[in-house]
């Protein structure tokens, strides 16, 4: 039997943890490097692989009508490991998948230890893998030691790799009351790619800017005490720093109300207009623009709905600063998430975009198939993108539209949300198991079990796609 090459894998996270696993159950040989207890992350205390650095949960396990939960389903359909180990070491959560934190690492790592295709090198990756490493997985994390970081960062150039993320919020289309919101450029300019009325924008009064900006200020703010001393970059100002600077600084900022006329009552100019900007390319996501911000979950949600137009709006996700080093990774990996100017190297977990202790590992999960299909001569297959890894890996390397502007870039890291899946092509069922029409939750829940169920059945399919294609 020929000798197959290893695929060396760098970072024993979430994402490489999966990975490797994958790797070696397709029956290719795997390095998994790993710093620790070597060298040491800000978050990271222990030696162990697939480390929680922070809460013990997995999120919702609701595979029907929760993005997370229909994530998990999916894992479970390739024989994750970290989803394995989560399940034998769970506590009780109600809905949620909440593990023992340290007996689900020991676990991931005994796994992988006795794996007779794994061998674990702990020793820090310290620039860029030597030149004979042909087939080399990244998943360092948002941590990702300096040295390492700075080679990635002068093989993609400066500016794709950023060690912070700004978040604004994102919502829901869906849910923006477009009987006072409106669709327009500002001074209806159309730019590169965009059509003169790419933004949604949402008028305030003088009563209601001012009442938003006392509950700005009043708010609870999350302190950016994660290695301190770090200045704001990118020009990207938190709105409640702004606030504090002046109470009429957000409106010469990102709030600013010039070149936009409400199509709802066009005698009447707005004090202040917050622009929201296509986030994704099916159109189902927008992110309130230069709205980044340290406020508490709880304090944003309550604080953003005052804004008109966005009284009911459901968030995809909220607003943030942390430390995180991740990759403009639409622009710089291919769709098998492979760096377009080093192939060699692939990327995957928290380093490509994508957020969360379940995303990462499904991502890890993904790329490493695909690195082992290539190894073994194969076509690595994507999954489908109406499945929750599908959806998920599309955000990362096509699903997002950047920038209509200048600007500080716009490719920021996402949790699995069902605003990533494609919308279904037949309206969803919009009657009840008793001939009830359904309305508002009730409605939404129905629409999220027919996505659900298209994105297992499709799941399903490929995999056993996947599995004749490797007995083949
Ligand atoms: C402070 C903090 C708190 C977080 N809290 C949560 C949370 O509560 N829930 C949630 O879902 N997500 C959370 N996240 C987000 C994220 O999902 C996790 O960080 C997740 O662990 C990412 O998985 P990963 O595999 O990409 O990276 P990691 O799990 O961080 O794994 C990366 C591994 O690479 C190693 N490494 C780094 N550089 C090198 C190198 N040069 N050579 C060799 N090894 C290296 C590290 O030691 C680490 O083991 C948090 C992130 C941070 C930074």
């Amino acid at each position: 039997m020929t000798q197959i090459a290893p695929i060396h894998v760098v970072g024993g996270g979430l994402a490489g943890s999966e990975a490797a696993w994958q790797i070696a159950e397709a029956g290719v040989p795997v390095v998994l490097h790993e710093m620790r207890p070597l060298r040491g992350t800000e978050a990271h205390k222990t030696e162990g692989l697939a480390e929680l650095v922070c809460s013990n949960s997995f999120r919702s396990d609701d595979a029907e009508t929760n993005a997370v939960g229909l994530l998990h389903a999916e894992m479970r359909r390739t024989g994750s490991i970290i989803m394995r180990m989560g399940d034998a070491h769970q506590v009780p959560a109600g809905g949620a998948l909440a593990v023992d934190r340290d007996g689900f690492s020991q676990a991931v790592t005994a796994a992988l230890e006795s794996h007779p295709l794994i061998t674990i090198m702990r020793e820090e990756v310290a620039g860029l893998p030597p030149a004979d490493w042909d087939s080399v997985i990244v998943a360092t994390g948002p941590l990702t030691s300096p040295a390492l970081a700075a080679a990635i960062g002068q093989l993609t150039g400066e500016k794709e790799l950023a060690f912070f993320d700004a978040i604004a919020p994102i919502v829901h289309f869906e849910s923006v009351d477009m009987d006072k919101a409106w669709f327009q450029s500002r001074y209806d300019k159309a730019g590169p790619g965009g059509t003169g009325a790419d933004y949604i924008n949402c008028p305030l009064d003088k009563a209601q800017y001012e009442a938003f900006i006392d509950a700005l200020l009043a708010a609870e703010k999350t302190e950016f005490k994660e290695w301190e001393g770090t200045p704001y970059f990118d020009g990207c100002l938190p709105i409640e720093v702004m606030a504090e600077r002046g109470r009429e600084t957000l409106r010469w900022g990102p709030m600013k109300p010039v070149g936009l006329t409400n199509r709802h009552n066009p005698t009447v100019k707005a004090y202040a207009v917050v622009q929201l900007r296509q986030d994704n390319k099916l159109g189902t996501l927008f992110n309130m623009t230069g709205f980044q911000t340290k406020l508490k979950y709880g304090a944003q949600a309550a604080i953003f709905r005052m804004i008109p137009g966005l009284e009911k709006a459901e968030f995809a996700r909220l607003g943030g600063i942390h430390r995180n080093t991740y990759l403009n990774s639409p622009k710089v990996l291919d769709q098998t998430l492979r760096l377009k100017v080093e192939p060699r190297l692939r990327f995957a977990g928290q380093i490509t975009g994508c957020e969360g202790y379940v995303e990462s590992a499904a991502i890890g999960g993904m790329v490493g198939r695909f690195a082992a299909a290539e190894r073994l001569g194969r076509e690595p297959s994507l999954p489908p993108v109406t499945t929750a890894h599908g959806a998920l890996i599309n955000h990362i390397t096509g699903g997002h539209v950047s920038t209509i502007d200048e600007g500080p870039r716009s490719f920021q890291p996402m949790n699995v949300n069902f605003g990533l899946f494609p919308p279904l092509s037949e309206p969803a069922p919009n009657k009840g198991p008793d001939g009830e029409r359904l309305r508002g939750n009730a409605k939404t829940q129905a629409r999220k079990r027919v996505l659900s169920a298209r994105a297992l059945a499709d799941f399903d399919a490929w995999l056993g796609g996947a599995a004749r294609g490797a007995a083949a």
